[in-house]
């Protein structure tokens, strides 16, 4: 992976006195699919704003291509395709005309222009849909008309906000392959979405928002990290044991119970080694460490 393609330093953005983001630092390279998750209200849509010049933050900045955003607006519209809230503006046009607008706007090269609105209409699966007014469109087809655009637009950096709403598996399976090929030749794409399910497949590497904070940052290489819950009747012991083994990383010691993080292969070894030093064991439970992160994302936001 290369340069750091958005750096979003320290921003806070309040509406009036909501704080949709609260001193956000988060720096994303190019040559990924990168994933940014939390419950809805977790300020995603804000941050895409911010990173898109569409809304100024009220402190901190953010840096697309290391250029400052609040200073070079029209550079970083020209690098940034970012889907337009429904645009009705553009509700008389056909799906053909609409996406060979801004593949012009986009300055493709004239002669490849219908060669590409064709490929993009086929991959979005709207072929019967092309010569349709964009106006009866349903916001699944709408949101597909925009992935479209956001291609044809030739930018370096695509956002896509909550991309899987409406979106069908097999369309969204078609996709990702695009997506694929495409991040591969140095572009990134950010998704957000509120249904981890939905979108880990998708990334490579993910920030979790919560309450307007980055809560984690995960890797897709940890996947097969697990969160690991020990209860037992000398907590503190056994968090001696269980540190004393490589690869295991202690997150929490409670009254009765230790959590440690470590790849899956690491838990017949701990269990072996607590055997050993004669812990009294009640209980080892086992969770995705990817999904438990998120569901204390999911907790602490309930919690406000
Ligand atoms: P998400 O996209 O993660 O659901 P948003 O960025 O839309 O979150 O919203 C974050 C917070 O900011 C929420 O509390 C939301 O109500 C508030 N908010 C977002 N946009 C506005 C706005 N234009 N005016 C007032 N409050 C807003
Ligand atoms: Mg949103």
């Amino acid at each position: 992976m290369g340069t750091a393609n958005i750096y979003v330093d320290r921003v806070t953005k309040y509406y009036g006195r909501v704080r949709a983001l609260d001193n956000v630092s988060l720096s994303i390279e190019e040559g990924q699919i990168f994933g940014i998750f939390g419950p809805n209200g977790a300020g995603k849509s804000t941050l895409f704003r911010t990173i898109s010049g569409l809304t100024r933050p009220n402190y901190g900045e953010v840096f697309v291509r290391g250029a400052p955003v609040s200073l070079n607006y029209t550079r970083v519209r020209r690098h940034v395709s970012q889907l337009l809230e429904l645009p009705e503006v553009y509700d008389y046009m056909t799906l053909w005309e609409y996406l060979r607008f801004f593949a012009r706007m986009g300055k493709v090269e004239p002669r490849l222009i219908d060669g590409l609105v064709w490929d993009w209409i086929m991959n979005i699966g709207m072929i019967d849909q092309a010569h349709q007014p964009i106006r009866g469109f349903s916001i699944g087809q709408r949101q597909r008309m925009e992935i479209a655009r956001a291609f044809l637009t030739n930018a370096k950096i695509v956002l896509l906000d909550e991309p899987f709403i409406a979106l069908d598996i097999a369309i969204t399976e078609r996709l990702h392959r695009y997506f694929d090929d495409w991040v591969r030749e140095g572009r990134l794409i950010v998704i957000t979405s509120h249904n981890l399910d939905a979108a880990l497949k998708f990334v490579d590497e993910f920030a979790i928002l919560s309450r307007g904070r980055v809560v984690d940052r995960v890797s897709m290489t940890d996947q097969h990290e697990v969160l690991i819950t020990v209860r037992t009747d000398d907590a503190a012991g056994t968090a001696v044991t269980l540190e004393g083994i490589e690869n295991v990383v202690i997150q929490s010691v409670g009254a009765t119970d230790v959590k440690v993080q470590c790849g899956q292969e690491t838990v017949p070894e701990m269990v072996k080694r607590l055997v050993e030093d004669g812990a009294v064991i009640y209980e080892v439970r086992e969770e995705n460490l990817i999904e438990a992160l998120y569901r204390r994302a999911l907790k602490n936001a309930r919690r406000r």
